[in-house]
């Protein structure tokens, strides 16, 4: 999508710190961080938020998880992280292009 600053991003039209790639999904790191580690995990598609998915998603859907596994793996101590997908406005969704935060490298408390 030609305003969406995700698509922006994967297309290497805005500036970004790369982190991790595979044919479904990319990882940076977000500009305003919230933990130590906070990463975005993004599907390549351009799927509004989770609630878009569709069973021919399936793949991408389990390509999310599997990236922050691997994150947690390389990137954090303990394999411990907090993995958040705000969906929709009223969530906290500012970029409606699907994207988990992975959190690490702090003490996190209650979600709300
Ligand atoms: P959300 O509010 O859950 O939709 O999260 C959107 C996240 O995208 C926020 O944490 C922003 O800091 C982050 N963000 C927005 N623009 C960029 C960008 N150009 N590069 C990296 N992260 C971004």
């Amino acid at each position: 999508m030609n305003d969406c600053v995700f698509c922006l991003i994967l297309a290497k039209k805005i500036p970004t710190t790369f982190i991790a790639e595979n044919d479904f999904c990319f990882v940076i790191k977000d500009i305003t961080p919230k933990a130590t580690i906070h990463y975005l995990i993004i599907p390549k598609k351009h799927i509004t938020n989770v609630a878009f998915f569709t069973p021919d998603d399936k793949e991408i859907a389990g390509a999310l998880v599997m990236m922050a596994q691997q994150l947690s793996e390389k990137d954090t101590q303990h394999k411990e992280f907090r993995l958040i997908a705000n969906s929709g406005k009223s969530a906290g969704q500012s970029v409606f292009h699907t994207h988990f935060h992975f959190l690490a490298g702090r003490e996190f408390g209650d979600l709300v």
